[in-house]
């Protein structure tokens, strides 16, 4: 249940009136926008009367009951599109923002060469995995904290904001200087994960399951913003479907059904989603024409010799190639890549 206040409601108004929805036994979120504050309601609101609610608090213009699960993400709750601020790259509206760089951070001359290198392509935010889930525990783990402290070489060097996967919370500590965090698919639903990165504070990439819908999908999401974090992108990465051409299948349609639902930001991965260096390019494109807020994209300085994710990865000079063509296709759509 959303309460949506008359604008320029008195501070202290509102906050006698969340005092009082709490007394009842809710817990209360309030969302600020450009022009009107709406007071959320979690709990089991059923047995509110909304008229009588509104009669009783002249600050309240109305309220009205949502219908979905999730509460804090909804759009009807927030209609206006959430930025993130990753590092001080704008992540939402009017922009287009490209996180590249290698599946795993592998070596100092490697995160370097590639951070350079992707810069001057135009991608605006590093990528690098330090921690790495893997199918098979006898498989390449990343470089752990090594690889963190190599992203943050690479971020003094060229200035890019850092995004990189936690595994788990007890990470956590080791994360301070990283703009923006990533939960794998496969942590889609730890939840204690979710809970413990939305009280730490700092911008969450969080990645589609292998197999979860997008409400499970948005309830994750729900579960960061609930602990206090609004700063949360979601990622589109290909779902597990019947068809083994490709490594995952990309559903293309919850990148505007996500975006009508929520006002968070929405990005894809063509990487993951494709597993098929030869399907990135044009899956990015698709990503833009259908309205998402940027990609993220495997590029490696030596894709042949990658310790993870190879096949999938792209060279840097065609990495180079495909953001010459993507920054025609963003000034198309009316946004920009870059800071804001
Ligand atoms: C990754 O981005 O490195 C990754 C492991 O992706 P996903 O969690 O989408 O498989
Ligand atoms: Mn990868």
């Amino acid at each position: 249940m959303i309460f949506v206040l008359r604008p320029g409601s008195p501070r202290k108004e509102i906050e006698a009136l969340t005092g009082q929805i709490e007394s009842w036994g809710f817990t209360t979120f309030l969302s600020t926008g450009t022009e009107h504050t709406v007071v959320c309601l979690l709990g089991n609101t059923a047995v509110i009367d909304v008229d009588a609610v509104v009669q009783n608090n002249d600050i309240i213009e109305y309220g009205r009951r949502v219908t979905e699960p999730y509460k804090a993400v909804n759009r009807t709750v927030h209609p206006e599109d959430t930025i993130v601020n990753a590092g001080g790259i704008m992540i939402g509206p009017g922009m287009f923002q490209v996180i590249a760089g290698p599946c795993s951070v592998e070596s100092e001359v490697q995160i370097i060469e590639v951070a350079r290198s992707v810069q001057a392509s135009g991608a605006t935010l590093l990528r690098g995995g330090a921690f790495k889930p893997r199918t098979s525990p006898y498989s390449f783990m990343g470089l752990q904290e090594e690889g963190l402290r190599l992203l943050l070489r690479a971020k003094k060097e060229t200035g890019l904001p850092v995004v990189t996967e936690i595994m788990n919370q007890t990470q956590l500590p080791l994360f301070e200087d990283i703009d923006v965090i990533q939960i794998g698919a496969r942590n889609m639903q730890n939840f204690d994960l979710l809970r413990e990165v939305g009280r730490f504070g700092r911008p969450v990439l969080l990645k589609r399951g292998l197999a979860n819908t997008l409400e499970e999908l948005l309830m994750s999401a729900e579960y960061i913003m609930s602990a206090g974090n609004s700063q949360v992108i979601l990622c589109e990465r290909g779902i597990r479907t019947f068809e083994t051409a490709t490594r995952n299948t990309l559903d293309i349609s919850a990148i505007p059904l996500l975006k009508q639902k929520s006002h968070l930001p929405v990005i894809v991965d063509p990487s993951h989603a494709s597993g098929l260096r030869g399907l990135v390019a044009p899956l990015a494109r698709a990503a833009v024409a259908v309205g998402a807020d940027g990609l993220m994209i495997e590029a490696h300085n030596d894709p042949a010799q990658a310790l993870c994710d190879g096949a999938q990865s792209l060279d840097l000079g065609q990495f180079k190639n495909l953001m010459d063509e993507l920054k025609r296709r963003v000034a198309f759509e009316g946004k920009k890549i870059g800071a804001a």
